[in-house]
């Protein structure tokens, strides 16, 4: 099955934002093995709308339009996707009620007479009923493709394409099942991986590898296709244990978990609690955490101790350490990991200090991060200096720090002290 994804919307084109529908959808009928074999877009404009629809539909399979669904005179899918059709529109009143009752739910008051133009729908087609927004989808066959239209605001579109979309589109599919299992690796670059697996990865074809790198962190999806969903599973569970045991302990997870919900059921798992300090991070690390619900259950704080003066009186770091070795060095980032885990009364304390760039920071070359643990039986501090902007620092070091945890509930050899190359 092939499909097309054509996003709509002016601001796209104009640069103001990016195409993350086209890139999320893509990844979803990857997923159930539909190629995606052209992305579009097209700005607020019937006409080109219309065109953009009406070549997607002559030689996709399944087409995916987001955005342009919502009240305002701009939002105009639902009009080129009549136009397209060569049919009217019709007012579907069950919208009606249900936009009545959502305004109301919503406590606006009086719904504008715009708001009604989302229960106009092209005669003929199915509405996909939105949840959380106001905008409903559609579905309609255009020519021998399936179309779908769903709206540009990110929440909405994905949860119709979860919850709709990809399971019609299984269902429609007849080729099989696919599944996928995904590796997420802290601490290696994604090269290394490629290096490690090169064999692998050409031999493979069925499940398949493929490697994907997001900031300070690799991921491994083994994917297969088969008769069912356990021929599939299956077929990847070999693969994935040679992968592991190459890798090692680089895996954090084989569930698709974030690393902060790793760290998270390893505290849980060990009934263990966690407070950070924070200087160069400045309270990234327990925006992580905390976005991990249930996360009161072994988070205790962070400190965002960013002057020296606040490490000093905060958490106890002596006038004497910052003076000689500096507020990015070693003894710094332990005195910060021991004060946050006894002010805050933690197991465990994690602390970050560094220079993030792009100018060297209180005698640090920039890119030089210090992170330290502290528990009871141990202290364990590692020095890193990256070569990259300050974004990356900074992102690094969230990720160096959380994954210092989860080897340390892990019971894992941690990073040695020293990686100031
Ligand atoms: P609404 O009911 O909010 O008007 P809509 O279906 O009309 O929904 P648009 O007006 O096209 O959607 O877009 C609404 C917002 O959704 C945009 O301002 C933008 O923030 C986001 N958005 C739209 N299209 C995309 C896209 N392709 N990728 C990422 N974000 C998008
Ligand atoms: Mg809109």
């Amino acid at each position: 099955m092939r499909a097309e994804i054509v996003a709509v919307g002016t601001e796209l084109l104009l640069g103001q934002i990016a195409d993350t529908n086209a890139q999320w959808i893509s990844e979803r009928l990857a997923e159930i093995g539909v190629d995606v074999v052209h992305h579009q877009v097209v700005g607020d404009n019937l006409l080109r709308i219309q065109e953009a629809i009406g070549l997607a539909a002559s030689r996709a399979d399944v087409v995916l339009v987001s955005g342009g669904l919502g009240p305002t005179e701009d939002d105009i899918t639902r009009d080129a996707v009549a136009a397209v059709l060569g049919v009217g529109m019709v007012r579907r009143p069950e919208i009606e009620d249900q936009l009545r009752e959502k305004f109301a739910a919503f406590g606006r008051g009086e719904m504008s007479a715009n708001n009604l133009r989302q229960a106009d729908v092209p005669e003929g087609a199915t509405i996909i009923v939105p949840r959380r927004g106001t905008a409903p989808g559609l579905s309609v066959r255009v020519g021998a493709a399936w179309l779908y239209a769903v709206p540009g605001v990110p929440d909405e579109m994905m949860e119709m394409v979860t919850e709709v979309i990809v399971p019609e589109l299984t269902a429609r599919g007849g080729e099989g099942v696919v599944r996928s299992k995904v590796l997420r690796c802290a601490g290696i670059g994604e090269s290394r991986i490629a290096e490690i697996l090169v064999d692998l990865f050409r031999s493979s074809e069925n499940p398949s590898l493929a490697y994907l790198a997001s900031s300070g962190e690799a991921k491994v999806r083994l994917t297969a296709k088969a008769g069912s969903a356990q021929e599939a599973d299956a077929l990847i569970a070999p693969l994935a244990d040679e992968v592991l045991r190459r890798l090692g302990d680089v895996v954090f997870t084989a569930e698709d978990e974030t690393l902060e919900e790793a760290v998270g059921r390893l505290l849980r798992g060990a009934g263990a609690t966690l407070a950070c300090a924070e200087s160069v991070t400045g309270g990234s690390v327990g925006a992580r955490i905390t976005a991990v619900p249930g996360a009161s259950a072994y988070f205790m704080g962070s400190a965002v101790v960013y002057a020296a003066e606040a490490k000093h009186s905060l958490l106890g770091v002596s006038l004497e350490t910052m003076a000689q070795a500096g507020v990015v060095s070693e003894a710094c980032a332990r005195e910060m990991a021991a004060g946050a885990r006894s002010v805050f009364g933690a197991d465990l304390g994690l602390a970050l200090t560094g220079a993030a760039g792009p100018q060297p920071h209180a005698g640090a070359a920039a890119g030089t991060v210090w992170i330290a643990l502290d528990a009871i039986e141990r202290s364990h501090a590692v020095g890193y200096r990256w070569r990259v902007e300050r974004d990356r620092v900074r992102r690094w070091a969230e990720q160096a720090g959380l994954d210092l945890v989860r080897r340390y509930l892990e019971g894992r050899e941690l990073p040695p002290g020293d990686r100031l190359d």
